[in-house]
């Protein structure tokens, strides 16, 4: 009996596999053809300068709006084409890591620079000097493309911007190894744009990286932002880091900042810039263009 029930586990086991794997396959072409059929907008959210919030860069955040409705969840026919704006896009968190699986990210993540230079350069079209920075997150796997920093100057140069106007976000687990990621990075840093790391503290290497790779920012992780208030254990590591970064010249951004205690104490930690929901959510470049000119 006891062989009959592992016999059985074995076969849901190998079910669940197919399924994953055919849930799996059936994102990647449901993004391949969103890709196709314009389903992709970048939202924007703003990094604000402390105390007084002014908007100083934004990062660009890719969302999908599918048009047959989510593709996990039942297609409804019914609704018409405009309704699928109303619809909530499906998260970055959830296809992000199927699009670098199947490399399909190189693609997309080309469309995202180029969006985002273009959307950039309108703002500078628009508002001058006075125009945010746009910071971009580029993946590991776009790191193991050579033909990167090739693209990225191309950009720049189409769109007739200069390249301290643009940073890239990237993680530390995409370049610890050192190797042609870290020489990606090099290349590109290179080229006179920006490098972030973004959650900065969480990988196994944080402080190593500051040696090998041409940073110019740190984005402090929202996990030693959380609970500022009250705990002397974390306010030492949030001051900590923004001290790191003063010394050895690069800004620090303060991620996932949800309310003004937490600005305030920032501020008073050394912090110069910071990015959360409490100043601003991701958004549709018009309402960035809209805070831009209330401000002005
Ligand atoms: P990330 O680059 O670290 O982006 C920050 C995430 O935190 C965003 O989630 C943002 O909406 C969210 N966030 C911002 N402020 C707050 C806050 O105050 N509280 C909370 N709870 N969350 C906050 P989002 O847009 O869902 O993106 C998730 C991740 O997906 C990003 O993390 C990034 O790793 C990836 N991603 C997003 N857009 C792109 C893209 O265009 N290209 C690539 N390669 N990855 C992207
Ligand atoms: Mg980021
Ligand atoms: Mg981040
Ligand atoms: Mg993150």
């Amino acid at each position: 009996a006891a062989q009959r029930v592992g016999a059985n586990r074995q076969q849901l086991y190998t079910a669940d596999l197919d399924a994953s794997a055919k849930h799996h396959a059936d994102l990647a072409a449901a993004l391949r053809r969103g890709l196709d059929q314009g389903e992709f907008r970048l939202f924007y959210q703003p990094i604000v300068e402390l105390p007084l919030g002014r908007i100083s860069a934004v990062e660009a955040l890719i969302r999908w709006f599918p048009q047959s409705g989510s593709p996990d969840a039942p297609a409804s026919p019914a609704s018409p084409a405009s309704a699928a704006s109303a619809v909530s896009p499906v998260s970055p968190a959830e296809f992000i890591p199927v699009a670098e699986q199947t490399g399909m990210i190189v693609d997309l993540g080309a469309w995202i620079l180029d969006q985002a230079c273009a959307d950039a350069a309108a703002w500078r079209a628009r508002f001058g000097d006075a125009a945010p920075r746009i910071s971009v997150n580029v993946s590991a796997r776009q790191l193991l493309d050579p033909e990167l920093p090739a693209l990225v100057a191309d950009l720049l140069r189409r769109h007739d911007l200069p390249p301290q106007q643009v940073t890239l976000e990237i993680t530390e687990t995409a370049v610890f190894a050192g190797g042609p990621a870290l020489q990606t990075v090099h290349a590109l840093r290179g080229l006179g744009v920006g490098i972030a790391l973004d959650d900065f503290g969480t990988g196994h290497s944080s402080l190593t990286l500051l040696r090998t790779c041409p940073v110019t920012t740190l984005k402090v992780d929202k996990s030693f932002i959380d609970e500022l208030n009250g705990s002397p254990q974390q306010e030492a590591i949030a001051a900590s880091l923004s001290g790191i970064a003063s010394t050895l010249g690069l800004r620090a951004v303060a991620e996932g900042v949800e309310t003004q205690d937490q600005a305030d104490r920032l501020h008073v930690l050394g912090y110069r810039f910071a990015q959360g929901y409490h100043f601003a959510r991701p958004q549709p470049a018009t309402e960035i263009d809209a805070s831009l000119l209330a401000a002005v």
